[in-house]
């Protein structure tokens, strides 16, 4: 008997549709329930799908949902003088060759719900949570739009600042601005001297640039710029990324201004940055980037919380999302051979809280270097090269990208 019949999935992003398909892969039952409305107005940022990531997919059964990525196995350094530093895989090969994938929010998520439609899971869209209460038998979950629902358990899929979080304890750590906004946008028809799938990371004078090109010949392109005043959240509510994605809130940030900034920051860089961002019509809205290294507790009660609301990496990671795929897995199964939902719960964070704490603080120290002053950027110029050797050789940076569920074993409570 699993440890629950019926879930509650809040969140509809990326970890929500992926523990719902772990649960009803466990026989467990799972509805999901997302605060956006159902349409999706624009594709958002792009992310990468790392081979962690892929094979977590398959495991699930859902691989096809990356059918319109394209394979990015690597990744070049250079610095704003056009001082090549060093190129690295961007993960390991699986055993069929297959390695990292680039695809836009938007396509995946869709996606992902796509799949879980073809499973039989509903997405409840302009649902968002706003309080549970545990009744003698199960969890009841409110939303603002006045429905009530309940079930066994309650599982947060709801991102970086989940509302799950904290209805399970109120004095969670917050997550930490990182000293960076970030932007990016789609060209067409701007030439770049790079090789289709290889993404070009430039850590610019006073900024970082970064860009692949695309099978079709589009270039995608993100910056990272550093600010000290953390700039506030507003809802844009497009369904092409996190709920809370942002502006700053100054005139400036519009379109137009956005590119004035850009074209200004990374004017005295080697490279194509310039020229991609003036042709790019509508670049991102300006997005402060936010992480939540360690939180103390990831379930009470009845509730619990996966990916992002539970660990978010810095996007440089570009871990996020395969971390919130393999937690769904481990998560149903758990449910799925432990007796209860509190030794369930216990033993989903034993198996999975140094792997992704472990991941996020190598993430920490690449979004150190993207922020680097001139000082530390000499530094980091001269050590970068060596260190990527010596990564490239580093059985623990493999172990990040090898990881893999192995669904069929059973999970045992571990003794203490
Ligand atoms: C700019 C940027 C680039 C990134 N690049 C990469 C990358 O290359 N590779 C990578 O692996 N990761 C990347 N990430 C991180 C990745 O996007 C996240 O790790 C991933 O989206 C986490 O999935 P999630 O489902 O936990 O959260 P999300 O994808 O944020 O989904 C959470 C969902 O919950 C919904 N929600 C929120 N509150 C409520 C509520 N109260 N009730 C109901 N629903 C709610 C939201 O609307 C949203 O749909 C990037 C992140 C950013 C910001």
């Amino acid at each position: 008997m699993p440890a629950a019949r019926k879930a509650l999935v809040i969140g509809s992003g990326i970890a929500g549709p992926a523990t719902a398909m772990a649960l009803r892969k466990a026989g467990i039952d799972a509805a999901v329930f997302e605060a956006r409305p159902a349409e999706a107005t624009s594709e958002g940022a792009f992310l990468t799908v790392a081979s962690n990531g892929v094979d977590a997919l398959r495991v699930l059964g859902a691989e096809k949902v990356l059918a319109p990525a394209f394979t990015t196995p690597y990744l070049v350094l250079r610095s704003g003088t056009g001082k090549h530093l060093g190129r690295t895989r961007t993960g390991i090969e699986l055993p069929d060759g297959a390695t990292s994938q680039t695809i836009t929010r938007s396509e995946l998520y869709r996606g992902m719900q796509e799949a879980a439609a073809a499973r039989s899971i509903e997405v409840e869209y302009g649902h968002r949570l706003v309080s549970v209460e545990e009744t003698a038998s199960g969890i009841r979950a409110r939303f603002g739009n006045g429905r009530e629902v309940e079930g066994d358990v309650l599982i947060g899929c709801d991102g970086t600042h989940s509302t799950v979080r904290e209805l399970i304890d109120p004095r969670a750590p917050r997550p930490a601005y990182s000293g960076l906004v970030g932007t990016g946008g789609y060209v067409r028809e701007v030439p770049v001297d790079s090789e289709p799938g290889h993404y070009e990371m430039i850590f610019g004078k006073r900024a970082f640039f970064g860009y692949v090109l695309a099978p079709d010949r589009s270039v995608w392109w993100f910056a990272n710029i550093p600010r000290t005043d953390e700039p506030s959240r507003v809802a844009r509510g497009d369904g092409a990324g996190a709920a809370d994605t942002a502006g700053t809130g100054a005139d400036d940030d519009g379109p137009d201004g956005v590119r004035r900034q850009l074209i200004d920051l990374f004017a005295g860089d080697v490279g194509p940055a310039v020229a991609l961002i003036e042709a790019t019509a509508r670049p991102l809205p300006l997005s402060p980037i936010h992480t939540l290294a360690h939180l103390p507790s990831w379930h009470r009660g009845r509730s619990v919380v996966v990916g992002d609301a539970a660990h978010a990496p810095s996007p440089s990671s570009g871990q996020g999302a395969s971390l919130s795929i393999e937690d769904a897995l481990v998560l149903a199964q758990c449910l799925r051979d432990l007796p209860d939902h509190q030794q369930a719960f216990e033993e989903f964070v034993a198996r999975r809280r140094a792997r992704v704490e472990q991941i996020i603080r190598w993430a920490a120290r690449i979004n150190s270097n993207k922020a680097a002053g001139p000082l530390a950027a000499a530094i980091r110029d001269r050590m970068l090269p060596p260190m990527l050797r010596l990564t490239a050789n580093n059985k623990a940076a493999t172990r990040q990208f090898a990881y893999h569920v192995d669904w069929n074993a059973p999970a045992e409570q571990r003794a203490g």
